[in-house]
């Protein structure tokens, strides 16, 4: 199975060790969608895959770290009839969920690629999209 996290670092040094450990001592496969980093620390955004019962053990880990970690098991809807394609959305979208079809204009939405951080919310000026659990 495939979770999102975001994890919240203090400590920059712990990020590499951590997703090393996820890996070798979890059998977890961490696909990093997004990082920021700066001299108090940092975030991860990353998408895991493995079994369960080892996601669970992985994120009781990690917690135990003093690491904050939040699923995130929200999504995204848009609401096409009140979209009109204006590309805010697109602009502001940290993992590209949001693209441009350059033939038609048209904005499409790739769900798989949403890390639900919500900046897409206010950046719609018809108030198309919303992040439902
Ligand atoms: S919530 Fe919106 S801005 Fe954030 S990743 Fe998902 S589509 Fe992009
Ligand atoms: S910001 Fe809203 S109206 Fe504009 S393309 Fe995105 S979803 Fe559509």
């Amino acid at each position: 199975m495939e979770r999102k996290y975001k994890f919240q670092f203090s400590e920059l040094e712990m990020q590499s060790s951590v997703t090393y450990t996820l890996v070798s001592r979890f059998d977890i496969e961490p696909n990093i969608l997004k990082a920021e980093m700066d001299d108090s620390g940092g975030v991860l955004i990353l998408k895991l895959k493995g079994d369960e019962d080892d996601l669970n053990k992985a994120v009781e880990y990690v917690q135990s770290l003093g690491i904050s970690v939040m699923e995130l098991s929200k999504h995204i809807t848009r609401d096409h009839d009140k979209c009109i394609d204006c590309g805010s959305c697109v602009a502001i979208c940290p993992s590209r969920a949001f693209t441009i079809d350059r033939d038609n204009w048209e904005v499409h939405l790739d769900f798989q690629k949403c890390v639900a951080c919500g900046s897409c919310l206010t950046s719609c000026p018809t108030h198309a999209i919303s992040l439902t659990i």
